[in-house]
């Protein structure tokens, strides 16, 4: 029997003895009824987001068949020839993608080979227009969708304690809960198609407008002649306190450990953040929202990206950007 690290759920999937292996796979269109609360479950995209989470869901008893274009399969993983074959007959398919065009695609092979009243419920960070088409199209061939992209990086995905926020039906939320609360520690449905990743790029704009408040601060700090720890040791326990300051402070030696602490290594990469910076203005445009800061943010990151030596590097690495530069 396997010890029970849920946290939020009564139901737990942990308690029920493992299937097995679960290298089987299923080719009929027919959802495979679950056994003791396991359920079949379709994933498409194994990279360093959805490999872990696919070997949580193994780990927890469930049946997992994956396939992706390059990723090796994790342990317990059946590895299938296309993401159809890894659609077909599952109750859940999950998806952890790149961005939206690659989600289109992957959806258009994988919706047809899904057995109506199969949810298809992607994680990826993808623009809103994206998620709400695959919804449609979803919903048009019978099935449950969602949209469910995460917090909590690579770091989470491992530990299972990634935070979800959901778009779609109050059904279909109901029957991928039990997947949230394995690779999860929270999962807010925020309401219908969409909301999930309306909520994900609304919080990433507030995280990259004030990681680089926060990095401008210090820089300006240090040309004032303050010591750096006399900055934190104000400005995190003052009204300038922020995650970026308290949780993940950009400077080296200062509050908790981070990746400044780490030579910058991500982390949560740069380009990362540009993304994020640019579907939230791309939905901005499309529902005529003014978001000034927003706007500069991502112009600051993608000359720090494009031109500046940012890529590879933490999103914090800002601040030895913000060292090097003067007024003007
Ligand atoms: P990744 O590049 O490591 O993984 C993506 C995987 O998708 C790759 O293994 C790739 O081979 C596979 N893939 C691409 N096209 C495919 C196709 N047509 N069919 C099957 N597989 C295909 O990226 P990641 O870091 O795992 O991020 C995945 C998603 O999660 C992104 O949308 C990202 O924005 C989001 N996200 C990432 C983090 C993070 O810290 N890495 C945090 C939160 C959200």
């Amino acid at each position: 029997m396997r010890r029970c690290r849920r946290r939020w759920s009564r139901r737990c999937s942990r308690r029920c003895p493992r299937s097995g292996g679960s290298t089987s796979r299923k080719t009929s269109r027919t959802p495979r009824k679950s056994l003791g609360g396991m359920m079949k479950v379709g994933f498409i995209g194994l990279g360093n987001m959805g490999g872990p989470m696919a070997a949580n869901l193994v780990k927890a008893g469930h049946e997992v068949v994956g396939f992706d274009l390059a990723a090796p399969m994790p342990e317990g993983v059946a590895k299938a020839a296309t993401a159809a074959e890894a659609a077909a007959g599952a109750e859940v398919v999950i998806t952890m993608l790149p961005n939206g065009a690659i989600l289109r695609a992957v959806g258009a092979e994988a919706i047809p080979a899904m057995a109506p009243g199969a949810v298809l419920c992607d994680c990826s960070t993808v623009d809103v227009e994206s998620a709400r088409a695959v919804a449609d199209q979803a919903a048009a061939a019978g099935l449950g969708a969602l949209d469910a992209p995460v917090s909590g990086g690579v770091g989470g995905a491992t530990a299972g304690t990634l935070t979800f926020m959901v778009g779609g039906s109050d059904a279909a939320f109901a029957t991928v809960q039990p997947l949230f609360e394995i690779m999860g520690q929270k999962a807010v449905h925020c309401g219908a198609s969409g909301a999930g990743q309306a909520a994900k790029i609304c919080n990433n704009m507030i995280l990259g407008v004030t990681m680089i408040a926060t990095c401008e601060a210090f820089a300006l700090a240090d040309k004032l002649g303050l010591d750096r720890q006399k900055m934190f040791d104000v400005v995190s326990t003052s009204s300038g306190y922020s995650w970026t300051m308290n949780a993940y402070c950009p400077a080296p030696g200062v509050g908790p450990t981070t990746p400044a602490d780490n030579g910058y290594k991500p982390g949560f990469a740069a380009e990362l953040m540009l993304k994020d910076l640019r579907l939230s203005q791309q939905a901005a445009e499309a529902a005529d929202a003014d978001t000034p800061m927003g706007q500069l943010a991502a112009a600051l990151y993608t000359d720090f990206v494009e031109s500046e030596g940012g890529k590879g590097m933490d999103f914090s690495a800002m601040l030895p950007r913000f060292e090097k530069r003067h007024r003007g």
